[in-house]
């Protein structure tokens, strides 16, 4: 049996899309660009979205707009991936690592607290794997405590919190179209902003300048107003992910339902002490980013992760914790900082979650794992 671990999801129209905005100028106001952010726009519920060529772009462009002043600090969990970190450095501003939930992987109610100061300007909370952070209570420190949110929703295209898109609860959210991610133009990404920060987001992002205005027709020409970069994804990024927004539901539901096949058979090991489930809170629902379960020890988790490369089946740990990386440590962190975080690296287990395998896949891998233990 063969499982890999990625699978990108392919619609119809990718190819026709591609085909028809090559014959365009590729510069067109009215082109992909357009339909691509309308149809973003859908997902997330909400008008106030600037397409942009990553997720690390748009954290970037969230705290360059959000601006820190030297040394203002940033809490985030440090099981996640280096983008939202570099972009509190890029911006001036000090990234502060904080534990995670051991149930959900995602920040520490508990610990965040703990680590705020007079110095803190704002939190970034990751929705890990597609499953929302608690954020009734990040809201409710954030705003005791006058601080922003910024969503690291890398993962979260199609998952909600209380109904609510994942990227859209906080001030702004950044979310991520990565070739790894539920759907994909390559590289690509999103943020979104309240009202109050989007005309500085959308000067920021283009160069500096209110060109936003300008194809907007409200005014003759565009001037430099401020500092900018271009945070501009390219048309012919935005034809592939049009199509794929447009088939976001089928995607979604398509994951989720895998994520439901490992669970009806690998209950049974979790109620045998074998492992611990991913756990998804009655706030969160779900996309199927990530389907992974918890073992015990980094012994065991090892064990299996070999064991099912020896069928062909691919499965994978996931980040090594920030705040024990090099740079973690240049930061003037010990590993020994965040027990939950370095525990997570070595008892996670991510299984195989996507487009080109089914159901009965699933569950064979999941009768595989119960077979090892
Ligand atoms: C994928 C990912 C990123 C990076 O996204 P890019 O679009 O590749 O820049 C950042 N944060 C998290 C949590 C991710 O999963």
């Amino acid at each position: 049996m063969k499982v890999d671990f990625y699978g990108r999801f392919v619609g119809e129209n990718e190819k026709k899309y591609v085909e028809d905005c090559l014959q365009s100028d590729l510069m067109s106001p009215q082109g992909y660009g357009k339909r691509a952010k309308e149809a973003a726009a859908r997902a997330l519920h909400s008008t106030e979205v600037l397409l942009t060529p990553s997720c690390t772009a748009a954290l970037e462009l969230a705290f360059k707009t959000i601006g820190l002043a030297q040394g203002q600090e940033v809490i985030m969990p440090s099981f996640n991936f280096p983008s939202a970190a570099n972009a509190v450095i890029n911006a001036g501003g000090k990234p502060i690592f904080c534990d995670i939930e051991g149930e959900t992987q995602n920040i520490s109610i508990q610990d965040l607290e703990n680590k705020i100061t007079d110095r803190t300007r704002a939190i970034v909370p990751i929705h890990y794997g597609g499953v929302a952070a608690d954020m009734e209570k990040i809201l409710a420190i954030a705003k005791k405590n006058k601080l922003l949110v910024v969503e690291d929703g890398a993962q979260g295209i199609g998952a909600f919190w209380n109904k609510i898109p994942l990227g859209t609860v906080g001030d702004m959210g950044a979310i991520s179209f990565h070739a790894t991610k539920n759907i994909t133009c390559g590289e690509g990404g999103l943020l979104w902003t309240r009202q109050e920060f989007l005309d500085r987001a959308n000067i920021h992002r283009m160069h500096g300048t209110n060109r936003h205005n300008f194809l907007n027709g409200e005014c003759d020409r565009y001037t430099w107003n401020m500092w900018g970069s271009s945070y501009i994804p390219s048309e012919i990024s935005c034809a592939l992910l049009l199509s794929q927004l447009e088939n976001l539901d089928r995607v979604t539901r398509h994951r989720v339902k895998i994520a439901q096949a490992y669970t009806s058979v690998l209950e049974k090991g979790e109620k045998e002490g074998k492992f611990c489930l991913m756990k998804i809170p009655d706030y969160a629902q779900y996309n199927g980013h990530i389907y992974y379960l918890r073992f015990e020890n980094g012994k065991t988790r090892d064990r299996v992760m070999d064991n099912l490369r020896g069928q062909g089946i691919e499965s994978k740990s996931h980040y090594f914790p920030l705040h024990s990386s090099p740079m973690g440590q240049s930061l003037g962190y010990k590993p020994s900082d965040l027990k939950e975080s370095a525990l997570c690296f070595e008892t996670l287990l991510r299984l195989p979650i996507h487009c080109q395998m089914e159901e009965n896949s699933a569950r064979e891998v999941a009768q595989h794992i119960l077979k090892m233990l």
